[in-house]
């Protein structure tokens, strides 16, 4: 087992690679970009230039993506007080979301008086596809992100919306930020963090649904078949998109703006209705499989998703090596089998629990 001498990352980590000093290819790619990332100035300038953009041309300035977590209810609340934008909101219904969150989401739309609807793919072809990523992954969870930002340009693009902002924490954005990675969004980090440039735009977004088909695809008929059905259902006809003189702009909220739990949870409890989780215990009480799928990372993989989260806050300074390394194996040597998501996960793609341990402890 080889481990990265920059970061956590080790041998084990999809898509990994070391050069001949044995620094991982996630923290060299990281290190082209850092004066860019860390460049706050040019960045916070570069979000309102973005935005002044398209200010009050169309009947909504932005579509913002909510789960009901803090993140997104914080970066609703920013994008519409501090910048005073006209935001339409949706929640993609993965099929897992708790009452926990669907209190939330219900809680933020009302008090900000935002609009808001709920997009929940047909269930057969969705499990389908989360079974399929399962096969492929070991984990279902990229039947979900590739739903979530294909449907969230898919409505910007029908509905004339020309910015399509998420909330995804830096952790999340950069944690497989790597050209071999298989997170699709690569291509849109990429260009986030140079300024606007329409041309730019078009070609960011084709590399991006170039990444998203070649997580699909081959050669098998189940294959194809779910490719066909995804793109229909997920994703807008691309060649009206080619031919359209507005298309949408995905941006990371926190891409240009710091970011701070303790300062988010404090802000939303002073500010807003937004309730924290009872269960302390998990860290994204909006999805009830999350547990499930790190237990099951953890035993087919060897690692949780705390590895590389922690190594993005490594290369960003954040934190010492040492100190997450110690923070990682604590989390990786107390992980439990957590029985009631295990078993929404089983029960509700239909797999059964017993063979799926059974593998897990092989
Ligand atoms: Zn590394």
């Amino acid at each position: 087992m080889v481990t990265c001498k920059m970061c956590l990352l080790n041998s084990v980590f999809p898509n990994i690679r070391f050069d001949d000093t044995g620094v991982c290819n996630f923290c060299r790619h990281y290190e082209k970009y850092a004066s860019r990332i860390e460049n706050r100035d040019f960045l916070r300038k570069s979000f309102v230039k973005r935005i002044e953009r398209i200010k009050r041309l169309y009947e909504y300035d932005c579509l913002l993506g909510i789960s009901g977590g803090k993140d997104s209810s914080y970066v609703l609340y920013m994008l519409k007080n501090r910048y005073k934008l006209r935001v339409l909101t949706y929640t993609f219904d993965n099929g897992f979301l708790s009452d926990y969150a669907l209190e939330n989401i219900n809680n933020m739309v009302s008090s900000f008086g935002v609009d808001h609807f709920f997009y929940k793919p047909d269930w057969e072809f969705h499990k389908k596809l989360y079974r399929y990523m399962m096969k492929v992954f070991g984990i279902p969870c990229k039947g979900c992100s590739v739903g979530a930002y294909g449907t969230s340009f898919k409505f910007a693009f029908e509905r004339n919306i020309p910015l399509v902002v998420h909330g995804r924490t830096p952790a999340q954005i950069f944690r497989e930020f790597a050209p071999e990675s298989s997170d699709p969004a690569v291509p849109f980090v990429e260009s986030n963090l140079l300024e606007f440039d329409e041309k730019r735009n078009l070609q960011t977004l084709m590399s991006v649904v170039e990444r998203l088909t070649g997580l699909l695809s081959g050669g098998s008929k189940e294959k194809s078949g779910l490719m066909d059905e995804m793109i229909k259902v997920f994703f807008p006809d691309f060649f009206e998109v080619l031919g359209s003189d507005m298309i949408p702009e995905f941006l990371g909220y926190f891409i240009y703006h710091d970011y701070n739990e303790d300062f988010i949870k404090k802000f939303l409890g002073e500010n807003t209705i937004w309730k924290p989780s009872e269960d302390e215990s998990s860290s994204h009480s909006d999805c009830l499989i999350h547990d499930a799928v790190e237990y099951i990372r953890y035993k087919m993989f060897g690692y949780t998703i705390l590895r590389p989260e922690l190594s993005v806050a490594v290369r960003q300074g954040r934190i010492s090596r040492e100190e997450a390394l110690k923070l990682v194996e604590t989390e990786e040597s107390s992980i439990r089998k957590p029985g009631y998501s295990l078993k929404v996960l089983c029960e509700r793609l239909d797999l059964d629990c017993n063979t799926l341990l059974g593998e897990l402890n092989k």
